[in-house]
């Protein structure tokens, strides 16, 4: 997500004009401060330990905006290390981090050995912290637990998705309705983590999450258990597939849910929609975009890659993110980009530009995911082009040609796709329709639809659940395509 396209209302005597300014502005020279290497780089306190999985419990408290919680972090030593960094962003307070051999979360301890991690240093959002020598044993590579408590009112995010932050907002009927968007700026705006893309949880992650007893929780993958005590409810919703620190989000709010059976690729595969109350009917019609994306993208990029974790639509306070398993939407339940055509080719209107866009990325973005936000080419650019295939696929190649031709008129050529590495900064809004549009000259170059779409599940497949370069990518279609 973080689209290219900021809508601008003018007011214009009698009538409104929707004018359009492509991509956010980015500066040609940019300084980039330790803070940033920290966050962006794959640095000595990072890469010594492999995240295996991330249980979080937080409890959202509405009435004043706080968070409260710890994240257990299940780690794997990889080679011999020193420090280890985990983010947490201010004004968030990390409270205590505490190591352990068996799970924190369940009450029989066979081995009671918690060990106090201490914050040796803190450098911005970052902690370092000394890991007891014990819990790194490299001849049994047994994993260890790192249990960190949080508290604090995090940043609210004020434009999302663009920005990112907690977002509080309330329903038609005046009830809470909270979410999280964090691409680019981090999870850890709102949960202690490693915050770096190139390192996802191997088994998965879970969300545990407290709040008012009216409202419903929703989040990544499969509800697991939800329980009500004292006016608040408790609901863990868990996905078992690695998942982009950045896609892990609740949704708290007022919803109704309905669901159908896709018969896909791999078999039965669920499919949840979770709407506010307000919006049920124009839900059950509008989502009948979903199951057509499915078969679409299926046939072009192989099967939908998270069949155990299911696939959710979910409504969001904000236009909407690619949440893994659990897609964030907010169109307003109408076609094209809030009922506007990108393309400019009527082509556009024909469907629901979240639905399709936002799920376009659980085949590039979740199941093939960039090392460093400097590549997010690789999830933006194959994006773009999945609504040119979702257009050709259900109204033929030359819709999907005139679609694709129509997005360039987006394209900026203002600084490079690719931006610099390990400072978590990402390229040029031409990232979605340049790099779209080059998709399509390779295509026209490979002169083979059926080789050109054998290329597309080939990288879903040989890449799949993995992180990847920009070179890894270029590679790769190069020796296929020669085949
Ligand atoms: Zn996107």
């Amino acid at each position: 997500m973080r689209l290219l396209v900021k809508i601008v209302l003018i007011l214009n005597s009698s009538f409104l004009i929707l004018n359009y300014i492509e991509a956010q502005p980015l500066k040609q020279v940019q300084k980039f401060t330790h803070a940033d290497t920290l966050r962006g780089t794959y640095g000595p306190s990072r890469d010594w330990w492999d995240v295996q999985r991330y249980d979080l419990d937080v409890q959202f408290n509405i009435v004043d905006s706080t968070i409260s919680g710890n994240n257990v972090i299940l780690i794997k030593s990889i080679k011999k290390g020193g420090l280890l960094q985990i983010d947490l962003q201010e004004p968030l307070i990390l409270d205590v981090c505490i190591t352990t051999f068996d799970d924190p979360r369940i009450e029989k301890r066979s081995n009671p050995w918690p060990i106090k991690a201490e914050v040796i240093k803190k450098e911005g959002n970052a902690y370092f912290l000394k890991i007891h020598p014990a819990f790194i044993d490299l001849k049994t590579n047994k994993p260890f637990y790192l249990n960190i408590y949080y508290h604090g009112k995090p940043t609210i995010a004020r434009r999302p998705p663009w920005d990112g932050g907690l977002i509080w907002k309330k329903s038609k009927d005046g009830s809470p309705f909270v979410s999280v968007a964090c691409q680019g700026l981090g999870a850890s705006v709102w949960y202690p983590c490693k915050d770096h893309q190139s390192d996802e949880p191997d088994n998965g992650a879970s969300i545990t999450m407290t709040y008012p007893d009216t409202l419903t929780g929703v989040a990544n993958g499969r509800l697991v258990k939800e329980e009500k005590s004292n006016g608040l409810k408790t609901t863990t919703w868990e996905v078992i597939s690695p998942i982009n620190n950045y896609n892990l989000v609740p949704y708290i709010g007022k919803y109704v849910h309905f669901s159908e059976v896709y018969k896909g690729e791999k078999g039965n595969l669920d499919m949840d929609y979770w709407v506010l109350e307000e919006n049920l009917e124009k839900a059950k019609k509008q989502f009948a975009d979903a199951a057509k994306m499915m078969k679409a993208f299926e046939y072009w990029f192989g099967p939908y890659p998270f069949y155990k974790d299911g696939y959710k639509l979910v409504e969001a306070p904000h236009l909407g993110m690619e949440h893994q398993s659990a897609v964030a939407y907010g169109n307003k339940f109408q076609n094209g980009y809030l009922g506007r055509d990108l393309s400019g080719t009527g082509w556009g209107m024909k469907w629901d530009f979240i639905i399709v866009h936002e799920s376009g990325h659980e085949w590039f973005a979740n199941n093939i995911t960039s090392k460093d936000i400097a590549d997010m080419w690789v999830h933006e650019g194959f994006t773009n082009y999945s609504e040119t295939l979702f257009t050709d696929y259900w109204f033929g190649k030359k819709a999907g040609n005139e679609y694709c031709i129509g997005t360039r008129k987006g394209i900026q050529n203002d600084i490079p796709i690719i931006g610099p590495y390990n400072v978590n900064q990402e390229g040029s809004g031409d990232m979605y329709p340049k790099s779209g549009n080059m998709l399509h000259t390779i295509r026209q170059v490979i002169n083979d639809d059926e080789k050109f779409r054998q290329i597309l599940r080939g990288l879903n497949k040989d890449f799949g659940l993995q992180t990847v370069t920009t070179e890894q990518i270029e590679k790769y279609i190069n020796k296929k395509k020669q085949n």
